[in-house]
């Protein structure tokens, strides 16, 4: 990491724009044949041949979206790429490019950016990507990454966020709330650090939720799942700022309302124990916390059959009428009105 003193640091000026931007991207191979032309001309050239396309940007700030003191780089590169595609499998779409823009300052030596490229180039790996291009320039103060990334599929198999009908179930993808509880124990390691360097955290009762925060997974499988199950769900969103606001945003784009079982939701054990441990409440974590990138959609009743069975599907309640309003049926089987909180200004 940067603070390493004992690290070679070289400095960027010494590099210059083009051998740098050389040396980062050397070893990016293209994997797919839409790729005609990746890094090395002013643009790249693509060919889908009659396929839609999907495209999305998300763009990452420092001191914003990320904290390098306690974030690695390179889980950071990989983290940036995966968000990123989330919104592309989010529409049912294959990813198949993407382009890696930064900012970045002095401040950052050449092997702070090969940590950030060998983060990136992994989920590029993983994820089967080419990077096909990007842009590099200086920023005075921190470091800002903007990832563009494209996906291909049929024109009948785009899932949009407005298709949900009344009677649809509700389904999501993994467990909730994990990343939120991860980033908490990272925020505490960091006050006890600044007390006393040489204290030594003992995570181990917390390693999945640090792992949901810092190398979150995009679910590239579920929508290989859904094609294999046969099932096209109705709509569909990724859920980056928390299931509460993401369920409202596809019963509004889809003119409904739902009902949402407290009872439902999915949480993993130690999410459950930290909650506690924090005294917070964990339906309030997993409807608000945000950044799990697990896939929310709602499917038809007839497909019930087809996913029942499978443990990284569940469903957590179903869609109503408009005019039924969208709601939480709570443990106590009370109804309350769902509420887009955002994990920002959540009261501990
Ligand atoms: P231009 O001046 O035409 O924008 P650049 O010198 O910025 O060209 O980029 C040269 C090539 O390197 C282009 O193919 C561009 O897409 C690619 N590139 C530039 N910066 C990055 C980066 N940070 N990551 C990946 N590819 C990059
Ligand atoms: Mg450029």
């Amino acid at each position: 990491m940067i603070q390493d003193k004992n690290q070679q640091r070289t400095s960027l000026s010494e590099l210059g724009e083009f051998k740098l931007i050389e040396h980062l991207t050397k070893n990016f191979k293209i994997k797919h044949k839409s790729t005609v032309k990746g890094i090395g001309d002013d643009a790249a050239v693509l060919e889908f041949e009659s396929k839609r396309i999907v495209m999305t940007t998300d763009l990452l700030v420092e001191g914003v979206h990320f904290d390098l003191s306690y974030v690695p780089l390179k889980h950071l590169g990989y983290k940036s790429v995966v968000v990123n595609l989330s919104d592309v499998y989010a529409m049912n779409a294959e990813a198949t490019q993407i382009t890696v823009s930064i900012a970045v300052s002095n401040r950052f030596p050449l092997e702070a950016l090969e940590e950030l490229y060998s983060g990136i180039q992994t989920a590029a790996k993983i994820y089967n990507v080419d990077v096909v291009g990007g842009d590099t320039t200086s920023s005075n103060s921190g470091l800002l990454i903007s990832i563009t990334a494209i996906g291909t599929l049929n024109k009948d198999e785009v899932i949009y966020r407005d298709g949900a009908k009344p009677n649809d179930l509700l389904v999501v993808s993994g467990d909730l709330g994990g990343a939120y509880m991860g980033l908490q124990i990272l925020e505490r390691e960091k006050e006890v650090y600044k007390v006393n360097p040489n204290n030594q955290p003992d995570l181990d009762n917390y390693t999945y939720i640090i792992e949901r925060q810092l190398k979150p997974e995009a679910r590239k499988d579920i929508i290989k799942l859904l094609k294999d199950l046969e099932v096209k769900p109705t709509s569909m969103i990724d859920i980056s700022d928390g299931l509460s606001s993401e369920i409202l945003h596809l019963c509004t784009q889809s003119n409904v309302g739902c009902d949402l079982y407290e009872n439902k939701i999915p949480l993993d054990p130690q999410v459950i124990s930290t909650c506690e441990e924090f005294n917070i409440d964990s339906t309030t974590i997993a409807l608000n916390g945000g950044e799990d990138y697990e896939l929310l959609m709602t499917i038809s009743q007839e497909d019930f059959p087809k996913i029942k069975a499978n443990p990284n599907l569940t469903v957590i309640g179903f869609i109503t009428e408009k005019s039924a309003g969208k709601h939480l049926v709570t443990r106590a089987e009370t109804k309350i009105a769902l509420q887009a909180q955002g994990w920002k200004n959540f009261n501990e």
